[in-house]
């Protein structure tokens, strides 16, 4: 969780294309701009402290 809720909650809907960088939708089959499959989640979990 980082500093804006709503922002965590946003990005969690959000896949970065590992090709272009493009966003796409979670669940993307392929990139929409390049047409790329190589998609992860966007990273929600930077600089965590417990
Ligand atoms: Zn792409």
């Amino acid at each position: 969780m980082g500093k804006f809720p709503i922002a965590d909650a946003e990005l969690a809907k959000i896949w970065i294309c590992k090709k272009c960088k493009g966003r796409n939708y979670a669940g993307a089959k392929k990139c929409r701009r390049c047409g790329s499959q190589y998609l992860r989640p966007k990273h929600k979990d930077i600089k965590v402290k417990k």
